[in-house]
């Protein structure tokens, strides 16, 4: 029987980078799939034009990623950024920075980063199997000795003297990632740190939401509210959906809603709409377009103001009369108008599941991984990679970096040891 100097568990980027690495490295690998291709996830990355990292520095990096960025260090500081475009670049992947120091294949193709990777792997000639399900991790005394594999309902033990868990999370199961990493690693006492969806859309009662589905505002600044307190901003990008709210800045904030909902607390969603004008200058605003258009009526002075799928709601909302013409609106109305504008506020109920979330928080305890080595503190020559890690981060490019990088560091550690 053949016995391999490392087992990685798992083809999306953590897999594939530290297959491909510990083989270049000299080692003997066995990179093990349970689906039938590569980077089911890794394709949809970047609404299929994968964010394949971000430009910015280390330092910035870390106050972008929970719950401890900082365990990244030497990950970061062995394989970053940098070191991903040349890899992809020289695999023919050419690359270009976008706006927030997004990194992009200048394909706009995710398929193409897959491609490259899996020929760099495959070039490295490592061992890849599809269709592999590991369900165990085999130990001798606390020290890795193989895996349990399934392929076509046959169970079969495979040797090594190193094994890499890059199972993911729990989020997109059907790209494959489905928390089976974190039973195995259970079985043999590692910690899981409750594990939660993250860059999630948000559910919000009543109907405000779904009245104005399909409704994207930009420029705006959401606030999260938790128990009548400011909690959490983020100004730039969202989206009304049937069920409540989406889109980048509310993917952002999610990670803190969905604890304080987890908590009992009461949640709310703020929409300053207008986050340029102070009290002031908005009231200032309206007074001069309520006067300059005072023969029109309020239904139209609004479409100075908002975006036109906006109006009745908004309207709705402060009670007023839509007919009434700009002339005849008094100083309270106008104060309520105002009031709206900077507090659009909506009631949070729930989030939506794993099914929709981008990325998995919780994980792997980090206080049981060696943050020099990626290798367990409690079993000898087991490792772990990804997004399995209780490790999740911002979107713009950021998840995928924790994946490269620790694949990376966790091979080079392996292979060191051989
Ligand atoms: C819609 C969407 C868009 C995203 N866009 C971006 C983006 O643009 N940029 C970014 O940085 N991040 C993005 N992410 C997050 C990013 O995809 C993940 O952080 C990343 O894929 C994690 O890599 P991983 O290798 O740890 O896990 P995964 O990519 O989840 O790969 C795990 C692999 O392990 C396999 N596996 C699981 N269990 C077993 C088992 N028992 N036996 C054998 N194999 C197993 C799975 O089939 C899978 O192939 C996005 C996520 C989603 C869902």
């Amino acid at each position: 029987m053949i016995k391999y100097d490392v087992i990685v568990v798992g083809a999306g980027p953590a897999g594939l980078i530290a297959a491909g690495h510990a083989a270049e490295l000299g080692a003997k690998v066995l990179l093990l799939e349970k689906m039938e291709r590569a980077g089911r996830k890794l394709l949809i990355t970047g609404k299929g034009r994968c964010n394949i990292t971000n430009d910015a520095s280390a330092s910035e990096f870390f106050k972008h990623i929970y719950p401890n960025g900082r365990f990244l260090k030497h990950a970061f500081g062995e394989f970053f950024s940098k070191d991903i475009v040349e890899l992809l670049n020289k695999q023919g992947v050419e690359t270009i920075v976008e706006r927030g120091d997004r990194v992009f294949p200048v394909s706009n193709n995710a398929a193409d980063v897959v491609q490259a990777l899996l020929s760099w792997v495959t070039g490295n000639k490592v061992d890849v199997r599809y269709g592999c399900k590991v369900g165990k991790l085999v130990t001798k005394d606390s020290v890795i000795s193989g895996v349990l594999v399934t392929n076509q309902g046959v169970s079969t033990e495979i040797s090594a003297d190193h094994v890499i868990v890059c199972t993911g999370g729990s989020s997109y199961p059907a790209t494959g990632s489905s928390g089976d990493g974190y039973l195995f690693s259970k079985a043999l006492g590692h910690t899981i740190e409750t594990v939660r969806p993250a860059l999630v859309p948000i559910e919000t009662a009543g109907n405000l939401a779904e009245q104005l589905q399909g409704l994207s505002l930009k420029n705006v600044n959401a606030v999260v509210w938790v128990n009548d307190k400011k909690y959490k901003e983020e100004f730039g990008e969202m989206l009304f959906t049937h069920f409540g709210l989406s889109g980048p800045i509310i993917l952002t904030l999610s990670r803190f809603v969905v604890d304080e909902i987890s908590k009992k607390n009461k949640v709310e969603i703020s929409i300053d709409l207008k986050p340029a004008l102070d009290d002031l200058k908005l009231d200032a605003r309206l007074l001069r377009d309520l006067t300059e258009h005072g023969k029109k009526q309020m239904e139209n002075i609004f479409k100075l103001w908002l975006p036109s799928k906006m109006i009745s709601v908004f309207i709705a909302k402060v009670g007023l009369d839509a007919s009434k013409e700009g002339h005849q609106l008094n100083a309270n109305e106008r104060k309520r108008i105002r009031i709206l504008m900077k507090d659009f506020r909506l009631t949070v109920t729930g989030h939506r599941s794993f099914k929709e979330a981008i990325i998995t928080a919780g994980g792997i305890s980090t206080n049981e991984i060696d943050s020099k080595t990626m290798e367990s503190k409690l079993i000898k020559n087991l490792y772990f990679a990804g997004e399995v890690i209780d490790l999740d981060a911002d979107t713009g490019g950021f998840n995928l970096q924790i994946a490269y990088s620790t694949g990376w560091l966790a091979a080079k550690f392996c292979v060191q040891r051989k």
